[in-house]
């Protein structure tokens, strides 16, 4: 590690966004300080007085404290960064998304086993389009007209977006599986090495940011908006769970079962398919999201598992090794990753701590038709009604976040209605209020 001129302190939101602080290196030890009514802000910067958020208390500070060992070499030049905790009268912030998570991979750790955890992103490309009497200056695809899915090389990435990406990741020692091109023109994919849950979480965080950061310095915008090109599909952020028992095998294998696959594992599917629909507000909390959570779309739509199967949202690969793991291909990256990853380790235990049974995999496929009817939900506003009527999920992953986080989501949701009337009607259109309202930040 290189000595660092200042640190840049970060923490997870509820909307994705990396809020923190640069501090001298010297006084990093401090920690620093934020309003708590942060969390009261949308992202047009209105503020809704949520449970918790203590806006009509005077915005009152909450403290965030730092780990010094854990600053590590940030992607801007001799600025160290790290992950601060928010706390408030010596206690974690509850509502706090990586709070969430520790609290998750605890109960995880009491039942014996601890949660791996690798993280998967889709993102678009844009570029800004020419200020002519044609195009606004506004951002449009990355012309790459030669690329393929599964591409690699400047033929699919003719900048060095992705590429730059790619080796300010190795630089800072982020650990990419794969960076290649995804579906679409314009459409890459970064899978990272799985890891301890919090770990993968905080990694994928840091990695988000910077591949933005990066990608805005070279004058381009890095997009995880899951759906804002209607005629391409969408970006999702698969997250694929395993979990290791005391004698540090993989506890998803049983070698005796047909399918090769353990109780527990089946116990986990069984309970991220139940708590789907509860899921899907705290994982794909976007009206944008519901534009890519369609049938058809490899998306994580339906309430299905399958072997090896694209089409199931809990897809389980096919080898029986370490390497076996159950991919949740539902969320996207409009999700503060740590409340996305809380979200998949409390329905999977729920799932073993109800002994839920699994339904059979699915085998048809499942494009249009699947083997249930039962999905995640085909707007925000069902996934938020969906969320509030599942109190054992509500209750496990914790009703402080839930609550505060669906107050602003429901704010979210009604600006969206003032401006364009129902979720039904532009759903197959990217509108002028997503436009203004996410892109710049998603
Ligand atoms: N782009 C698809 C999604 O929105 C996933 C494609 C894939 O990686 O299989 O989740
Ligand atoms: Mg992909």
């Amino acid at each position: 590690m290189t000595d660092h001129r200042r640190i840049r302190v970060l923490w997870p939101d509820h909307l994705a966004l990396a809020r923190g602080k640069y501090l001298p290196a010297h006084l990093a030890h401090r920690g620093t300080r934020h309003s708590m009514s942060v969390f009261t802000l949308l992202y047009d910067r209105d503020m809704i007085p949520a449970p918790g958020t203590r806006m009509l208390e005077g915005f009152p500070d909450m403290e965030c404290t730092i780990d010094t060992s854990a600053i590590r070499d940030g992607w801007e030049e001799g600025v160290g960064v790290v992950i601060g905790d928010l706390v408030e009268d010596g206690r974690p912030v509850p509502f706090s998304p990586r709070h969430a998570l520790r609290e998750a991979v605890a109960a995880w750790e009491a039942l014996g086993y601890t949660p791996k955890i690798g993280i998967e992103f889709e993102a678009f490309v844009l570029q800004r389009g020419a200020l002519d009497g044609e195009g606004d200056g506004g951002w449009e695809p990355y012309d790459c007209p030669g690329s393929y899915v599964y591409g690699t090389g400047p033929i699919n990435d003719p900048m060095g977006i992705a590429e730059s990406i790619h080796d300010v990741a190795d630089a800072v020692g982020f650990r990419l599986e794969s960076v290649n091109t995804e579906f679409d023109p314009a459409q890459f994919e970064f899978t990272l090495e799985y890891d301890d849950a919090l770990a993968a979480a905080d990694e994928a965080f840091l990695f988000r940011t910077m591949a933005r950061d990066v990608a805005y310095e070279m004058g381009h915008l890095l997009t995880f908006l899951p759906r804002p090109l209607l005629d391409r599909g969408g970006n999702g952020m698969h997250v694929n769970l395993s979990l290791v028992d005391a004698d540090g095998n993989n506890a998803l294998l049983d070698p005796a079962a047909a399918d090769g696959l353990s109780d527990l594992a089946h116990q986990c599917i069984a309970g991220q398919l139940h708590h789907l629909p509860a899921m899907g507000a705290l994982c794909a909390p976007t009206v944008n999201s519901y534009k890519r959570l369609r049938p058809g779309q490899m998306s994580g739509y339906w309430a299905n598992w399958g072997h090896d199967h694209r089409c199931a949202t809990v897809r389980v690969n096919p080898e029986r090794d370490g390497s076996t793991r159950l991919e949740n291909r539902m969320p996207d990256a409009t999700a503060p990753i740590h409340t996305v990853v809380a979200a998949v380790l409390t329905a999977a235990r729920l799932g073993v701590e109800h002994g839920l049974d699994c339904p059979e995999p699915e085998t048809g496929d499942a494009l249009e038709d699947a083997c249930t009817d039962q999905f995640v939900a085909d707007s925000l506003g069902d996934a938020l009604a969906a969320l509030a009527a599942d109190d054992v999920f509500v209750d496990a992953i914790g009703r402080g976040l839930v609550d505060q986080f669906s107050a602003i989501k429901e704010a979210e949701l009604g600006k969206y209605l003032e401006a364009v009337g129902d979720e039904a009607s532009a759903r197959d259109e990217f509108t002028d209020w997503e436009k203004a309202f996410y892109l710049p930040y998603l």
